[in-house]
């Protein structure tokens, strides 16, 4: 038998594919190959009876990798889809579908040594038989008759190794390797948890989804409104048909609160998948759901790829997150291959948010998604009452503060009633920047277009880009004065302020800053739901999925902070981020209250996000972006150039320009915009940043990207990365 083979290797800037000889492989199975004299990772993706190649000069493959087919045919199918779709290279697709330490073979399933009674004599039978001084062997043994096969390394350390050794010689106890199962957050237990019975809207979701068992569905449900109940009882009858189900939420740090409903729902059927977790529970997680012991998979959007087969329902919770894009090789859409698995497997797809994305809303609009609608809370609880505090009044009456004189009154009031609040301010740090208030002097980071973030508990500038960090300024590098000014106040400086504010109040913070391991977003949560905390201070963190019953207030210190950028999706992201910041309060038995601050009060963006109207800010947004052709009316794509050799990226852009003009002039309707610039972010980590933004008309995209795809493949610079990302997220 004739396979191709794809070759894994990192530094090819294309695929490499090569034919080998073999018998009995399955295509989709790694194997090592021969790859110009070195053993090299493969899989292979297509299996043949004859080669284009003299077949006498084809090499044989070395081995297998795997026990097992590590890439299923329908798998293959998707990465060929993405890969047209995003112009990725087959091997970097094919990486997201197996965990990552499996390419050189840098995990495997924890083996460890157990030890048991190798008898079935009774306990007195086998001590008679053992001398009245060996105190340890008759310990030891009492012990493995009483607890059963136990690890080795427990024994060793509680009886030592030559009793150990003297019972084995004895054949009365015997050792047997078993696979050790690493276990993901294994202090989230399994425990049985009352389900709620369903409220009527609930209820009908459930109804209206299984309706049709390959259904799109977009679930809008204002926050608080139950959707979790919705997902899990959809859950919950696929898996009893005996089928399995995807669960995606935006957020690694939104995956324990997921895991632990689904953990009490459905026990060990469930795996854990995202990048957070160590390589040996990925692993074992991973290898669970493709061995079939575990039917549920729940994750960030890396869980997209759950190596699940007969998939009945893939949920996409908070779809309208920017986080479900991915924004580096490889770069693809969650909910885009979401939407193929589904297809693929004649599963349903539902989507849910409180604030669908304006694409995923007029898609549901025009049939493509079918709505369901939970406008209201559960039981009825209103939605938080918002309050606008327009902080141009507050600078002229003298207050030159972060906090407004209603939030520091309401903030009085909620913690003397002995309720929690939430502050949030989408900026980590203490102060943006420091600046020279002599000569002007901004201090920048060495390799990225970035002012440097002031950090005062280790008293470092650091660079909210690359994390390189620099030590505070006590002079100006040009001017040598030693005053400097510092910039917008970060969330650091928001909890020293609380604290001056309230000293016998405790105030948690949850950031960038605060979560460096895995475990921290979770106990940062856990100690706020326990009460330790008053108020917790957070970035876009604490905005969304969280359930605190006794938060009542949240203040939200900079609300137009992300509306001014020029990037088309400012005003849809400022509506969704302070929705569901907002969304926090109030979600029990007392009516919460929002306090948003804004230097520009009258936006309409605040002033339907204020009144939570989601329809309201759909209409209006809906609208402008039809009048000006932005998506989902057009297509925007953009090629990036990055590299460390400025004038290599001007000329590669420079020329790829020319020849996608030259593609305009052809197809002048297609092309709604074209243009040449340095990105707003001119430099990051020392690579120079150029861009070309295209902007295509809906019906023509298909024709188009292909012919854009070629212009990109025809780079001549080898120092210059050239990458196209469509419909990108951010555009710095
Ligand atoms: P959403 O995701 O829509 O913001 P959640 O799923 O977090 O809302 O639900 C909000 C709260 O309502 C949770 O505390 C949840 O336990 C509770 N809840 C959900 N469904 C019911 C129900 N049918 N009866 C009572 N409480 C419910
Ligand atoms: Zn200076
Ligand atoms: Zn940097």
């Amino acid at each position: 038998m004739i396979y191709s083979v794809i070759v894994d290797l990192s530094a090819s800037e294309v695929d490499r594919i090569f034919d080998y000889k073999g018998e009995g492989y399955d295509v989709g199975a790694r194997v090592l190959v021969d790859f110009r004299n070195r053993p090299t990772e493969g899989v292979i993706i297509e299996a043949k009876s004859r080669s284009d190649y003299d077949e006498s000069k084809l090499k044989t493959i070395i081995r297998p990798l795997d026990d097992f087919v590590a890439i299923s045919p329908r798998m293959l199918q998707l990465c060929d889809h993405m890969c047209a779709q995003y112009h990725l290279r087959r091997a970097d697709a094919l990486r997201l579908f197996i965990p990552a330490e499996m390419r050189g073979n840098r995990i495997k399933s924890l083996c460890k040594q157990q030890i048991c009674l190798a008898t079935n004599d009774s306990l007195d039978v086998i001590l008679n038989s053992l001398k009245p001084n060996a105190t340890m062997q008759r310990d030891l043994v009492t012990f493995l008759y009483l607890n059963g096969a136990t690890l080795a390394e427990k024994i060793n350390v509680e009886f030592g190794n030559s009793a150990l050794r003297a019972l084995k010689q004895k054949g009365i106890v015997s050792a047997q390797d078993v696979v050790i199962r690493r276990m993901p957050y294994s202090d989230i237990r399994s425990s049985a948890a009352g389900k709620h019975s369903l409220t009527a809207s609930q209820q009908n979701a459930v109804e209206t989804v299984l309706s049709d068992r390959s259904g799109r569905y977009l679930l809008h449900g204002v926050t608080g409104s139950g959707k979790t109940e919705v997902y899990l009882t959809i859950i919950e009858k696929i898996v009893a048909e005996g089928k399995t189900c995807i669960m995606l939420v935006p957020e690694i740090s939104l995956t324990p609160n997921m895991l632990r409903q689904l953990r009490q729902r459905f026990g060990d059927t469930v795996a854990l998948l995202h990048s957070g977790l160590s390589s040996g529970e990925r692993y074992d997680e991973w290898l669970r759901l493709k061995n079939g012991e575990a039917q549920i998979a729940v994750g960030a959007r890396s869980a997209v790829f759950a190596p699940l087969e007969n998939i009945g329902a893939i949920i996409i919770d908070e779809e309208h997150d920017g986080s479900y894009i991915s924004d580096f090789n490889p770069r693809y859409n969650t909910v885009e291959v979401a939407e193929f698995r589904a297809k693929q497997e004649g599963a349903l797809l539902l989507l849910g948010s409180a604030t669908p994305s304006l694409g995923s809303y007029y898609a549901a609009r025009q049939g493509k998604l079918r709505l369901i609608e939970m406008p209201e809370r559960i039981n009825k609880q209103p939605l938080p009452e918002v309050e606008i505090v327009d902080m141009t009044l507050e600078t002229r009456r003298g207050n030159k503060g972060i906090f407004s004189e209603v939030l520091k009154q309401r903030l009085a009031d909620a913690i003397q009633a002995g309720n929690q609040a939430m502050l949030f301010l989408n900026r980590r740090g203490y102060s943006s920047f420091m600046m020279c208030t002599r000569c002007g002097y901004v201090a920048k980071c060495e390799d990225c277009d970035i002012t440097l973030t002031v950090h005062r508990e280790d008293n470092r500038l650091k660079c909210h880009y690359c994390g390189k960090s620099y030590y505070i300024l006590d002079k100006c590098p040009v001017c040598k004065s030693d005053s400097f000014r510092q910039g917008r106040i970060g969330t650091q400086q928001v909890v020293e302020l609380v604290n001056k504010m309230f000293p016998d109040v405790k105030v948690l913070r949850m950031d960038a800053d605060t979560t460096q391991t895995k475990e921290s977003h979770g106990k940062i949560l856990e100690a706020f739901s326990r009460g330790e905390a008053q108020i917790l201070v957070g970035t876009q963190m604490i905005a969304k999925g969280h359930d605190f019953p006794k938060v009542t207030l949240v203040g939200i210190l900079d609300g137009d902070q992300s509306l001014h950028h020029e990037d088309y999706l400012a005003t849809e992201r400022t509506f969704q981020l302070i929705t569901q910041v907002a969304g926090r309060s109030g979600r029990d038995k007392d009516v919460g209250t929002v306090v948003l601050q804004t230097y520009t009060p009258t936006h309409y963006c605040l002033r339907f996000a204020a009144r939570q109207d989601y329809v309201g800010f759909y209409n209006y947004e809906i609208n402008i972006r039809q009048a000006s052709a932005f998506p989902p009316f057009s297509e925007i794509v953009r090629i990036l150039y990055t590299g460390e050799k400025e004038q290599d990226c001007i000329d590669e852009l420079v020329e790829q320009n020319a020849a996608i003009a030259n593609l305009k002039t052809n197809e002048p309707t297609a092309f709604l915009y074209l243009d040449k610039m340095r990105c707003p972010l001119k430099r990051a980590e020392k690579q120079y940043r150029f861009q070309i933004l295209i902007k295509l008309s809906k019906d023509s995209v298909d024709r188009i990207i292909p012919q854009i795809y070629a212009v990109c493949d025809a780079k001549k610079r080898r120092s210059v990365q050239v990458s196209i990302e469509r419909d990108p997220q951010n555009l710095s």
